[in-house]
């Protein structure tokens, strides 16, 4: 397969063999502000490379890129992370310009697909997967099915934590958990409160080295991270829940103190999935791309 990750920032190709290896993968700046027509060509330009990059030849394409998007018809509607793509024919183009039969999904439904395929949740029956990045974003398997959305389902960074908390930036509600889980909400946080400091990861160390309102901001993330989980947990009752995207990456700083409020909080055995690492790190947009394909 030929998976292509549309990103806000950044979009990646890689082509994925049956058993989930990556055997070639590119990424390159999206600039989106250029518009639908350009960004695309340059996507399937990047694929192009992918496949020549690889020496395999593909069959199918996959595609993730973030909601709301009709998956079924293969359109983005408009894009959050993609301002002024409004009803784009995704497929349809990357059929068109591949002469291959292509599928689109959210990018965070896909990568609950690509860990539960190929990843942390290999050999589970259940997985709750959330990404937290600039947004928060997640996708869930129940009984080896992947629950796919007809656009706008699925927003696991949508769960209220705190319905009179503060306003998210993604959908404008109050205390979703994307207001205090996603690397721009920590950092922002700190910010309000003092610290100096640009990005989740600067939190976290300063964290680590003791700094008090460092270690509120990040009590707090845990707090909104587990108050979060213990609901997904209590509905899903996953055996694993996989936490991917940059802020995953502060390690047991942020999983060993999630782990023990959401086991005592869940309800009975909802306390008992495991909480763990995205296994596939930055190649999980391209692998869930391609595991969508393949599952279809
Ligand atoms: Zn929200």
């Amino acid at each position: 397969v030929l998976a292509l990750d549309l990103g806000g920032t950044k979009a990646a190709a890689g082509v994925v063999d049956g058993g989930g290896r990556v055997l070639s993968f590119l990424v390159e700046p999206t600039r989106a502000e250029e518009g639908p027509e350009r960004g695309l060509a340059r996507l399937f330009d990047l694929g192009r490379r992918a496949v020549h990059e690889a020496g395999h030849e593909v069959a199918a394409v996959g595609i993730a890129a973030g909601g709301p998007l009709d998956p079924e018809r293969g359109i983005l509607l408009a894009p959050l992370h993609l301002p002024g793509w409004r009803d784009v024919p995704v497929t349809a183009q990357a059929e068109a310009a591949f002469g291959l039969p292509a599928v689109l999904e959210n990018d965070a439904t896909a990568a609950a697909a690509g860990e539960f395929r190929y990843g942390a949740g290999r050999g589970r029956k259940s997985l709750v997967y959330l990404t937290l990045s600039t947004g928060v974003g997640g996708g869930v398997v129940v009984d080896g099915k992947l629950l796919r959305s007809r656009g706008n389902g699925g927003e696991l960074g949508h769960v209220t934590v705190d319905w009179r908390g503060r306003e998210c930036r993604g959908c404008g509600r109050l205390g979703c958990l994307e207001a205090y889980a996603s690397g721009t909400s920590i950092a922002e946080r700190a910010r309000e409160a003092g610290l100096n400091a640009a990005t989740a990861a600067d939190v976290a160390a300063h964290a680590a080295d003791g700094d008090p309102v460092a270690v509120a901001v990040w009590d707090e993330t845990v707090e909104a991270l587990a108050c979060g989980l213990v609901s997904l947990v209590n509905v899903f009752e996953p055996d694993v829940v996989v936490l991917g995207g940059g802020v995953s990456r502060t390690g047991e700083q942020l999983l060993g103190p999630v782990r023990e409020r959401v086991r005592l909080a869940a309800m009975g055995n909802a306390g008992d999935a495991e909480i763990v690492q995205s296994a596939l790190g930055d190649h999980v947009g391209v692998v869930g791309a391609a595991a969508v394909v393949q599952d279809d």
